[in-house]
């Protein structure tokens, strides 16, 4: 894959990552997901602040995680291109920073050139995985070639694990994840959870139950249990727009109910 070859975009129903770029205002989305996006939006009208939010966490996050020392990371669930990327946001602190990035999604695959323009001293690859067969992702050459499992990596899966319902074995898949990682090695999480707006956030499940994807908000306990083991740092698991916020991001003066997620950044003892 990624050769050019054939990739069924499946453009006749509505994908999440091109309803998150729909959200975002990106270009990257179609009718069907437009459709959805706007039966999403109107069950859960925040959803369009709650994507802005989720994305300055991953810069704010990775950010930290770099300037923590970490020069290895692994995305899991990127989404569609959106500058600035992971990689810019890591590189720009280290330089040689090395990014492997994947999804499951082929219209990721279709655009992950984009993913790929690293500086010259780092690296960046992707790696077309699904989460919920972590052997297979862990396996995934892009990754071995690229990052060395020796040394800490900062793992990240921002906006993903709502789309691992407990039916697939979330949390053993998570704990798989982290059993590959060394000590040293960090994890950023940003995940929607049902407790600022237990009714609008059943209603936007719904929506994308509707649509075709299947999703499970969780409580801050259960988002907490995906970093058991591991030491929570400062500020511990909060309101995504309230993790080390940035200025703009107190000036935005964004509610809870509308991050709709909790987020967090820990380290393996
Ligand atoms: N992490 C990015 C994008 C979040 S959108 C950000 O926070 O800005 C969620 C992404 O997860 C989508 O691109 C979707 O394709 C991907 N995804 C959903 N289920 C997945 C799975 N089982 N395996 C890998 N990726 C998945």
């Amino acid at each position: 894959m990624g050769d050019g070859g054939a990739v069924d975009l499946e453009l006749d129903r509505a994908h999440s990552a091109r309803m998150y770029d729909y959200y975002l205002g990106g270009t990257t989305n179609f009718p069907a997901d437009r459709e959805a996006a706007a039966r999403a939006i109107a069950a859960f009208p925040s959803i369009l602040t709650t994507a802005r939010i989720n994305r300055r966490f991953m810069h704010r996050s990775v950010r930290f995680l770099a300037r923590q020392g970490m020069t290895q990371f692994l995305d899991i669930g990127t989404g569609i291109p959106t500058s600035p990327n992971l990689h810019e946001v890591a590189q720009r602190e280290v330089s040689r920073a090395r990014v492997v990035y994947t999804d499951n999604d082929p219209i990721v695959l279709a655009h992950a050139r984009a993913l790929l323009r690293s500086s010259p001293e780092g690296r960046t690859a992707y790696a077309h995985a699904d989460v919920t067969d972590p052997e297979a992702l862990l396996a995934a050459p892009e990754i071995r070639r690229t990052l060395d499992f020796g040394r800490p990596v900062a793992l990240s899966l921002n906006a993903l694990l709502h789309f691992v319902t407990d039916d697939h074995g979330a949390h053993a898949i998570m704990e798989r994840l982290k059993d590959e990682l060394p000590s040293g090695s960090m994890l950023a999480i940003a995940h929607v959870t049902t407790e600022f707006d237990p009714e609008g956030i059943a209603r936007l499940t719904a929506a994308y139950r509707a649509a075709g994807t299947p999703g499970q908000a969780r409580t801050r306990e259960e988002i907490a249990r995906f970093f058991a083991g591991w030491e929570l740092l400062d500020p511990g698991i909060t309101p995504s727009h309230r993790w080390r916020p940035d200025p703009e991001d107190i000036a935005a003066g964004d509610s809870d109910q509308a991050a709709a997620c909790y987020a967090g950044v820990a380290r393996k003892p």
